[in-house]
């Protein structure tokens, strides 16, 4: 089911969590809602939901306006970070409840239900453990089963709000594998809001990246990663350094130093700006005439193949912080000077 939302606001008690939000989902899609705490995402997957309605805008399912239908009208599943599953419930019954309490003429028959539940157990693969009541499973199982009787009333979108959030790390790599690989066999429309950018990363068809109540970038997790729009999506999408520069006639200037030629992906093409790269893209520049970024070494570490140097850059006194990686043979003591330069970066304007 293809979901459009148009123009939304939300305000609580005045306060916008959602200001002018516009997404097209299309159907079959695996899209993560990713964003620092207080961005907006849990408001809009229960906007999308019908557990809250809109301010100003409008929610599609389809061509339907669906603004102001009910969640059971909007057919949709859940699973949230705490999903209480039913403790007096076998895992058995969980999954059934959304089937068995429907109204009498859409009640399918016992025997169907029966057979829906065993064919869920198995695409979640906790087949023999139909029997067994929440208090008996680990917590990846538990939310299997979640996720299980989310399913079982045929959504016609899947909303998931952190749903691995409480988990351990190693259970939630798993689970986050299992559920690509879930959603590729069911392909049904699924939300799924993270502030995990390796979550949202590794899983999404394509990541919605929000802060303070709007959309600022969307796209795959290329896009989002190697072609960020914005200063708050390059800093917040994996490592990234960030220094004040001046461009003129083609040329990068940081402190009135050139340190190379303006990078064609810029917002801007004359004017001071802000230059961000990643730690990754720098190589180290052993010529002294050539255009570089100087900085003395405050740290430096080893990691399993390469090495992170701490580095202050400009003026003593002022200087400004940057990580970058440098090979593992490098002379990067404490205290050494540094002459590198980005190999990869992008300009904002200031
Ligand atoms: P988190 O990752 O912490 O869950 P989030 O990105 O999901 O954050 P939301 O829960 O959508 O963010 O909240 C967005 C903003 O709206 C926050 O400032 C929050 O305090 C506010 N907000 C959310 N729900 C309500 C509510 N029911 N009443 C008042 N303010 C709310």
């Amino acid at each position: 089911m293809d979901v459009s939302v148009k123009n939304i606001r939300k305000e609580f008690d005045r306060y916008p969590a959602l200001n002018d939000v516009s997404l097209d989902i299309r159907s079959g899609e695996l899209i993560a809602l990713l964003g620092p705490s207080g961005s907006g995402k849990t408001t809009l997957l229960r906007l999308i939901a019908g557990l809250e309605t809109p301010t100003l805008g409008k929610i599609y399912f389809g061509a339907e306006d669906a603004s102001h239908r009910t969640v059971q009208e909007r057919h949709v599943g859940f699973v949230f970070q705490h999903y209480a599953l039913f403790r007096h419930m076998t895992v058995a019954d969980n999954i059934a409840f959304g089937l068995t309490v429907r109204p009498r003429g859409e009640r399918p028959p016992k025997a169907e239900i029966q057979r829906r539940v065993g064919e869920l157990l198995e695409m979640v693969q906790l087949s023999g453990l139909e029997k067994r009541y929440p208090n008996q499973l680990s917590g990846g199982q538990r939310q299997r089963v979640a996720l299980a009787r989310a399913m079982a009333i045929e959504p016609k979108v899947l909303l998931l709000d952190e749903p691995f959030g409480a988990l351990d790390a190693k259970v939630r790599k798993e689970l986050r594998r299992w559920l690509r690989e879930f959603h590729d066999r069911t392909g049904h429309t699924t939300v799924f809001v993270t502030h995990d950018q390796e979550e949202a990363l590794e899983l999404a068809d394509r990541v919605v990246v929000m802060s303070q109540g709007a959309i600022e970038q969307v796209g795959s997790s290329d896009d989002v990663y190697d072609r960020p729009n914005s200063p708050f999506v390059f800093s917040f999408i994996g490592d990234s350094a960030s220094l004040p520069v001046t461009i003129a006639d083609n040329g990068v200037y940081f402190e009135n130093e050139a340190i190379g030629i303006a990078p064609r992906n810029g917002d801007i093409t004359s004017g001071n700006g802000t230059l961000f790269f990643r730690p990754q893209d720098v190589v180290l520049v052993s010529d002294p005439a050539a255009p570089a970024l100087e900085g003395r070494v405050s740290t430096s570490r080893r990691l399993a193949g390469t090495r992170i140097a701490d580095i202050d850059v400009g003026k003593p006194g002022e200087p400004h912080h940057v990580e970058i990686e440098v090979p593992l043979d490098a002379q990067a003591a404490t205290g050494t000077t540094l002459r590198f330069r980005p190999t990869r970066w992008k300009t904002f304007a200031a």
